[in-house]
């Protein structure tokens, strides 16, 4: 019988609790917790056997487990009742080659995981269906559960309300004011969320949703509770499994509260220790220099970790000073012979812009890792020949405004990939001129983009 429950994750403390208990941080020493399962089952089935299961159901209408989360349920959420599962199917989402984009960065292997193309528009989904059905799970227990919140920087609070939507649940958001795009706020709206704008920032929504959540009819959503991260950790488990179960080298992934790149460790950790793969990729967190609390702690070996007050950055979702799963983050870095690094503003913005101008749509985090990965190129942390995967967050649509402002070179630096539209009178001539004249600047244009 397979069985999970969560876990302190304190070396020292370890107390555990039961998986349909309200809690996020351990009632006796204060840490997070982590859900953990039971292997000894879960062995009991070959590798062979989790390989062949897990391919039979990818993408399937095999309702839910064509869902790329739950798909992999036994690993998940064992034991949830299937009648109370609420997914969207999420997950499932495309592994781009970046023929172009590598081609002109040198580097042959180069591959894009957009977990945007999903329900909601980021990865935040994967981790959500999972703990709002746990929710439904424990209201049809009995569990005086009245509403789900969240503090978000806008993806967690559009994928809370979307699947709280979808299963008749109360969702409450609170949004940094003015810190998220248009389309963030206005999904959770739509979605018949209960949205509070406060004028603070993220952290400062944070720390109101924790108290709010104190009163146990509110539960709360954030990625420190850690039945997000069940979720989130199938993206890595997926990943190789598009590689045919093979194992990339270097895993870039942008970088905020640090939920998602201990998501992605635990997913491998699952992985290894049940036989699917023998060798483990290295992990890269990329952060935006105005926000990078952990690039500053990496350069100390992590041996102290101090928060900083993020300031404003294009890359909005990651612009958090004091990130809730940081511990959590250092020991996957730790085993995953970690990087982090960080991208200015400009770098972020171009390398966003070089993505879209080759074939993808992107948003600026995912600009982030790609602004890291040419760092480390160029500094020769990643060889040439590796096989590089980027986690692209988010759907470049809930970006406009940035790419706008990108194009329209209205971001106080050079913008050196924007693009114009050209302005021409409605007539035959006029078009074909304009066409000539800028047919023929593209000609003469140099094609060494970096
Ligand atoms: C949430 C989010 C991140 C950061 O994930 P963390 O788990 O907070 O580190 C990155 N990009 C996008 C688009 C996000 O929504
Ligand atoms: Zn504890």
């Amino acid at each position: 019988m397979y069985s999970a429950k969560f876990q302190c994750i304190n070396e020292e403390c370890r107390e555990s609790y039961p998986l349909d208990k309200i809690i996020y941080q351990c009632e006796r020493c204060g840490s997070l917790l982590e859900v953990v399962h039971d292997l000894k089952p879960l062995s009991h089935r070959s590798a062979a056997a989790w390989i062949k299961l897990f391919d039979e159901r990818y993408k399937t209408n095999q309702w839910p487990y064509g869902s790329g989360v739950w798909g992999k349920k036994e690993w998940v959420l064992p034991n949830i009742d299937d009648r109370n599962i609420v997914s969207l199917y999420e997950g499932g989402t495309n592994l781009f080659w970046a023929e172009r984009l590598g081609k002109m960065l040198g580097i042959e292997d180069l591959w894009i995981k957009m977990c945007g193309n999903t329900h909601s528009g980021s990865f935040k989904d994967l981790g959500m269906t999972v703990l709002v059905s746990q929710v439904k799970n424990m209201i049809s227990n009995g569990a005086p559960i009245k509403a789900v919140a969240c503090a978000s920087t806008g993806d967690t609070s559009a994928a809370l309300a979307v699947y709280c939507a979808a299963a008749g649940i109360q969702a409450i958001v609170l949004l940094p004011k003015g810190k998220i795009s248009t389309a963030q706020l206005i999904q959770p709206i739509c979605s018949g969320a209960l949205v509070l704008s406060l004028d603070t920032d993220f952290d400062g929504c944070m720390r109101v949703v924790q108290e709010i959540t104190k009163d146990e009819g509110i539960y709360l959503a954030n990625s420190m509770n850690s039945l997000r991260i069940e979720g989130q950790k199938t993206v890595g488990i997926e990943i190789v499994q598009q590689f045919e179960w093979e194992v990339p080298d270097v895993i870039i992934i942008p970088g905020g509260n640090l939920g998602n790149v201990s998501a992605l460790g635990n997913g491998f950790l699952m992985m290894k220790n049940l036989g699917l793969i023998s060798k483990f990729p290295r992990i890269v967190v990329a952060q935006a220099q105005k926000a990078n609390p952990l690039y500053l702690s990496y350069l100390q070996n992590f041996e102290e970790f101090k928060p900083v007050k993020a300031e404003k950055t294009l890359a909005s979702a990651i612009q958090i000073g004091n990130p809730v799963s940081v511990q959590k983050a250092i020991r996957t870095l730790k085993t995953f012979n970690g990087i982090v690094e960080q991208a200015s503003e400009e770098e972020l913005a171009d390398a966003a812009a070089l993505g879209d101008k080759t074939g993808m749509f992107n948003c600026p985090h995912t600009g982030v890792a790609l602004a890291v990965l040419i760092k480390l190129l160029k500094q020769g942390k990643i060889d040439k020949s590796e096989r590089v995967v980027v986690i692209s967050t988010a759907h470049g649509l809930k970006f406009t405004e940035f790419k706008v402002q990108y194009h329209e070179k209205k971001l106080g630096f050079a913008c050196r990939f924007a693009n114009r539209p050209v302005e021409s009178p409605p007539t035959v001539e006029a078009v074909k001129d304009a066409l000539e004249q800028a047919l023929k600047q593209k000609d003469s244009q140099s094609p060494g983009l970096i």
